[in-house]
C-alpha cells in the first residue's frame, strides 16, 4: 500500500529511499481540536476591526505567524502594514481571546497514533506555529511522555512560520534525520506547503472546513479525513522504499 506514492515521493525529492524514523507533527488541527476557536478569535479581531474577514480565511492562514496573517490583513483593509506595536498590541489581543476560551478537545485518537509512532520506534518531534503559552501546558498532560523541550519547535524558535520550509527544517535538526528519513503531519495548507519545501513526505489529515482538492493542491503526499484513519494505515506509511 501507498506505494506509488512513496516513488512519488523519491522522484519528487531526487531521493534513493525512503525510510522513516522521525514524525514532525503540527498542534492545531491535529492533536488538537483547537481550529475551531483560532478561527473565532481572528474573525472576532478583524471584525471588531471593522475588516471584512470569513472564518473559512482563518483556515487559510494558518500556521502563519500572527505577524504574517497581521500584516496580509492590514496590506488588504488598509493598505499599509501594521506598526510594530500594533502588531504587538494585536496579536496579544487574540491570544487572550484564545486563552478565555474553554480547552480545546484533544483531537479523537491522536493520542493513540502517537503511542503507536512511538512503538514504531520512531520520534516524535513537535513542529507549530503557535506561540499559545497554555497549549504547552496541556500537551504534557494531554500527551505524557510524547514531547519534551528538545523536541519541540514553536513560534519562539522560528522567524519565518509556514508556508516557509525553516520551521521543519528545524524539526528534522531537533530529530537529528535527513528529510527523507522523516514524515510530516499536518492539517493546513500552508503547512503542507512548508512539509513538501523542506523535501519531507508530507501527510495531510483534513480535519477542518476546507475542501480535500485544497490540500491536494499544497502538495500532500498522502490525505486522510482522521486521526483514526491515519493510525490504521501507520504500519504501511513507514515501511521503507528504495529505488
Ligand atoms: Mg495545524
Amino acid at each position: 500500500m501507498f506505494e506509488q506514492e512513496k516513488y512519488q515521493y523519491l522522484q519528487q525529492t531526487a531521493s534513493s529511499s525512503f525510510q522513516p524514523k522521525a514524525a514532525l507533527i503540527d498542534m492545531d488541527g491535529v492533536l488538537f481540536d483547537s481550529m475551531p476557536h483560532h478561527a473565532k478569535c481572528w474573525t472576532d479581531l478583524f471584525r471588531g476591526l471593522g475588516f471584512s474577514f470569513e472564518e473559512k480565511e482563518a483556515y487559510m492562514h494558518e500556521g502563519r505567524t500572527g505577524k504574517a496573517t497581521l500584516e496580509i490583513l492590514y496590506r488588504r483593509e488598509l493598505q499599509r502594514d501594521p506598526t510594530d506595536q500594533e502588531v504587538k498590541e494585536l496579536y496579544g489581543r487574540k491570544a487572550r481571546m484564545f486563552d478565555d476560551m474553554p480547552p480545546a478537545p484533544i483531537m479523537k485518537d491522536a493520542d493513540a497514533l502517537l503511542d503507536v509512532i512511538r512503538d514504531a520506534g520512531m520520534q516524535r518531534i513537535l513542529v507549530t506555529g503557535s506561540g499559545q503559552t497554555k497549549l504547552f501546558d496541556r500537551l504534557n498532560e494531554a500527551f505524557p511522555g510524547h514531547f519534551s523541550e528538545k523536541s519541540m519547535v514553536t513560534a519562539f524558535d522560528v522567524k519565518k512560520g509556514k508556508p516557509s520550509p525553516e520551521p521543519y527544517l528545524m524539526g528534522l535538526q531537533k530529530a537529528g534525520v535527513l528529510a527523507n528519513q522523516a514524515i510530516v503531519i499536518e492539517n493546513a495548507p500552508l503547512g503542507v506547503q512548508a512539509g513538501r519545501a523542506a523535501g519531507i513526505f508530507t501527510i495531510a489529515v483534513n480535519t477542518g472546513l476546507l475542501e480535500d482538492e485544497i490540500l491536494k493542491e499544497a502538495g500532500c503526499n498522502l490525505l486522510f479525513h482522521s486521526m483514526t484513519e491515519l493510525k490504521e494505515a501507520w504500519p504501511e506509511i513507514i515501511k521503507p522504499l528504495s529505488k
